[in-house]
């Protein structure tokens, strides 16, 4: 299974904000959408860096709840890891694992088209393995 398959299933919706947007939006963003990371966009379009609410928890637990109101670029990650539509679901995981974290941006041809997290990558795994033991199933019992 690849990328482009999971997105095919869960859609290529990406909640994004601009790099000016306060922590305190992007907190209220993740509650609201019950997700664990954002994309920030930067003012070119193309994406600038992604923030999860790990590195929130980080700032409020070293600088205080006044962090809450200093810009999202203060806490965001830059250097972001991204996918493409053709990588597998073995890439995924493997990235995933090595790198700790949860979230991978899909981008093609520069351009955001979806992502993909670790519970998208849980759900597809589960079910490729039930899938696989149906199948031999079906072929021992045949
Ligand atoms: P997460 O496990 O996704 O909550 O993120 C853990 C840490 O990794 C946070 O500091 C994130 O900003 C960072 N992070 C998450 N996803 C990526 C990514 N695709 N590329 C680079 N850093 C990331």
């Amino acid at each position: 299974m690849d990328v482009a398959a999971i997105l095919k299933n869960k859609g290529r919706e990406v909640t994004t904000v601009a790099s000016t947007a306060l922590l305190l939006e992007v907190a209220q963003k993740l509650a609201e959408k019950r997700i664990g990371a954002i994309v920030v966009m930067g003012a070119d379009g193309t994406v600038a860096g992604i923030v999860s609410e790990r590195d929130i928890i980080r700032r409020l637990a070293e600088k205080g709840a006044d962090v809450l109101l200093s810009p999202v670029s203060a806490a965001m990650t830059r250097n972001v890891i991204s996918c493409t539509s053709t990588d597998t679901l073995d890439t995924l995981m493997s990235e995933m694992t090595t790198r700790r974290f949860r979230h991978l941006p899909v981008i093609e041809n520069g351009r955001l088209v979806g992502i993909i997290s670790i519970g998208d990558v849980v759900k597809h795994h589960i079910a490729e393995v039930e899938n696989e033991a149906m199948a031999m199933r079906a072929y021992i019992t045949q």
